[in-house]
């Protein structure tokens, strides 16, 4: 399918009000294992990226994602800006206009090796990666039902960052006192998968 200009806007600007919207939530969850400034550090990069959304539809879907990446980086800071940055900027790398689920699938497969390598991370850890694995493995099963399917394994294995204990990030240095909690790094990539999943349903 290609996914042209009015698509990627689409895209680009539901994921940018989910996370906004919710920002007070993560901000919440970082405050109980973190240092609380989560949703604050999110919403300040997607505001960005709600203030250059011309520019960053403008081009292709690969240019448009490494685009949302590189303003990631550079505005939300914390831990979580440049792995979200490198999430976004390597997604884009081997993407054009015209996809597939497999095409989409490797990519993403890329880009969360990249957040790995960048993290220094693996599953299992209390991050956002404990969401993106389920959620790959969810895009390479398939349809039917894909978007339905996509958005169960991202909030519950959100849910099963609650009983792990945080290995790396701030989180990390509560120990056992991590345990308990919603990891909000898990929470905001379940948003964003839930937001993608209602912008495909839009285009089905
Ligand atoms: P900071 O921890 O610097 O305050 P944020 O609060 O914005 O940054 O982001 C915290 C989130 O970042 C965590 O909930 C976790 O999901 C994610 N995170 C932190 N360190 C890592 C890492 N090494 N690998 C993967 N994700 C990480
Ligand atoms: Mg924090």
């Amino acid at each position: 399918m290609t996914i042209d200009r009015q698509a990627r806007k689409l895209l680009i600007e539901t994921v940018a009000h989910r996370v906004i919207d919710n920002a007070e939530e993560l901000t919440d969850l970082d405050r109980a294992i973190g240092d609380g400034d989560h949703g604050i550090n999110m919403r300040r990069g997607f505001e960005a990226v709600l203030a250059e959304l011309e520019q960053l539809s403008a081009k292709n879907l690969g240019e448009s994602l490494r685009g949302v990446g590189t303003t990631l980086v550079m505005k939300v800071g914390g831990a979580s800006g440049p792995l979200y940055g490198t999430l976004f900027m390597s997604f884009g790398k081997s993407l054009g206009d015209d996809v597939t689920r497999e095409l989409v699938a490797d990519a993403f497969a890329a880009a969360i090796e990249a957040v790995k390598a960048r993290g220094k991370s693996d599953v299992g850890q209390k991050t956002m990666l404990d969401v993106l694995y389920p959620v790959l493995a969810a895009l390479r099963d398939g349809n039917p039902g894909l978007t339905t399917r996509l958005r169960a394994a991202a909030n519950a294995a959100a849910k099963d960052t609650i009983p792990m204990r945080a290995i790396r990030g701030r989180a990390s240095f509560l120990g056992e006192r991590s345990i308990g909690h919603m990891d909000p790094g898990a929470r905001s990539t379940a948003l964003i998968v839930d937001a993608v999943a209602d912008v495909m349903e839009s285009f089905a």
